[in-house]
């Protein structure tokens, strides 16, 4: 498909980039391929703005796939950083800010009575499994189609985000001895837990989820699947591992632990609590964690892990999400889905706006969407037309039917405005594309 419009800054930034980058970008759907055209390379971010290169602003609802919640360049969170960097960057000892991201942690989520800050959501989830299977002795790990906790190995079947984009269920370089003892079984299915519980009795190391999937658009759990996972767990002696990097300060102060109350094992987290630097967490119950190197024999390391830096941005950032930020985002994102539900209404396009707290997609069938399968049903031809044309009224949109969108305290009622005078037309479009 041709795009009338242009952004040959960015096209000529993606033309040199392709030269010394696989696919031209650091991170796979940063790259368009699912909707086609120029991924736009972004020179600063205010508030809920982007601004590319070619100097044009967008709307920004991707909030850098989650962490921004507090919109970008928030002046406490940048006067935060700055402090910090002007102390040092990288002391490779122990430091005071991660002590204290620690227990801003500990505090706001009671399952978490002790927490190793890493570097990235995917080395939470990697280190999450291997603790959870050198506390247990047993190698099995049981995930859902459809969620994505980083690109760990083993956790890679199947999997959401840029897999569910293109489509991939699986990739080269994983061996078949790593993904072996992964055991992928449908979300929101209780019933294929259990016979996965009953085939493999006392071998499944940990059931691993995310609390409530983005990854493959919103797809929140079902009455009591949580719980029933958590249950089925400890009948069999297996770690509930609730995936948290997402949804973690986001959905709730306390994560999607605050709205569903089950309490899980072990917990991973990333983006939100590192303010827009690599900070990222896995944590839960004593007597689990106490098996982790120093104290216990499953190693675990990093060289960045507690970084100044990103402890700073994302303790200032955590310190300004209280009651009233939340309220604030949840506002903004129930303002911005009843938009979204008219203006498809409106053009008679078949929708579902789906949602878990403030988090929220949309997905192109009036049929329930309860999995990974129902998911890949979806007219996905008609996001492509309608993220083109948001995009081109100035709206940036995650680019991939298959992703959550984000929105933050900053996005005030003249970015809700912008992107509802954005929707009619872009409704159209969708109605109006063909597969
Ligand atoms: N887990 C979930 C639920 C995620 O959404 C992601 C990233 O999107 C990850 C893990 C991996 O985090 P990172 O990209 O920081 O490695």
């Amino acid at each position: 498909m041709a795009y009338s419009y242009e952004a040959p800054v960015s096209q000529s930034l993606f033309d040199r980039a392709s030269v010394v980058t696989p696919g031209g970008v650091n991170s796979p759907v940063r790259a368009f391929r699912a909707v086609g055209g120029t991924p736009r390379f972004m020179v600063s971010g205010t508030g809920p703005y982007l601004t590319d290169a070619d100097g044009r602003e967008y709307v920004d609802l991707v909030c850098s796939w989650g962490p921004m919640i507090l919109g970008h360049s928030h002046p406490e969170v940048i006067a935060a950083v700055q402090e910090a960097v002007s102390r040092g960057t990288s002391f490779g000892t122990p430091g005071v800010g991660e002590v204290a991201l620690a227990e801003e942690i500990v505090a706001r989520i009671e399952p978490v009575e002790q927490v190793r800050l890493v570097s990235s959501g995917t080395e939470a989830t990697m280190s999450a499994i291997r603790l959870a299977r050198g506390f247990t002795g047993r190698a099995k790990v049981v995930k859902f189609a459809g969620c994505y906790h980083g690109h760990v190995d083993a956790l890679l079947a199947a999997a959401g985000s840029g897999l569910a984009t293109f489509g991939l269920p699986d990739t080269p370089g994983v061996t078949g001895a790593t993904a072996g003892d992964t055991v992928v079984l449908p979300y929101n299915d209780l019933d294929a837990v259990r016979a996965a519980f009953a085939a493999h009795p006392g071998e499944i190391a940990c059931v691993i989820t995310e609390a409530s999937p983005g990854n493959m658009g919103v797809v929140p759990p079902a009455e009591g699947f949580n719980a029933g996972l958590k249950e089925l767990c400890a009948a069999d002696g297996a770690l509930y591992i609730s995936d948290e990097v997402m949804t973690g300060f986001r959905t709730s102060k306390a994560g999607w632990y605050g709205i569903d109350g089950v309490r899980p094992d072990l917990m991973t987290f990333g983006k939100v609590m590192g303010g827009g630097f690599p900070a990222a967490a896995f944590g839960g119950r004593a007597d689990v964690m106490a098996h982790l190197a120093p104290a216990g024999p499953v190693y675990q390391a990093g060289t960045l892990s507690g970084n100044p830096v990103a402890t700073a941005a994302g303790l200032a950032q955590l310190r300004l999400l209280d009651d009233a930020a939340y309220a604030k985002i949840d506002a903004v994102s129930a303002e911005l889905r009843s938009l979204v539900g008219d203006a498809f209404t409106k053009e008679g396009v078949a929708h579902t706006v789906s949602s878990a707290s403030n988090m929220f997609s949309v997905f192109f069938t009036d049929r329930p969407v309860r999995n990974y399968d129902d998911a890949k049903k979806q007219e996905a031809f008609r996001f492509t037309a309608f993220f083109h044309s948001m995009l081109e009224q100035g709206v940036y949109l995650p680019p991939s039917a298959f992703e959550s969108w984000f929105v933050s305290t900053a996005h005030d009622e003249r970015a809700v405005e912008r992107i509802a005078a954005a929707l009619p037309a872009a409704a159209r479009a969708a109605s109006e594309a063909t597969a």
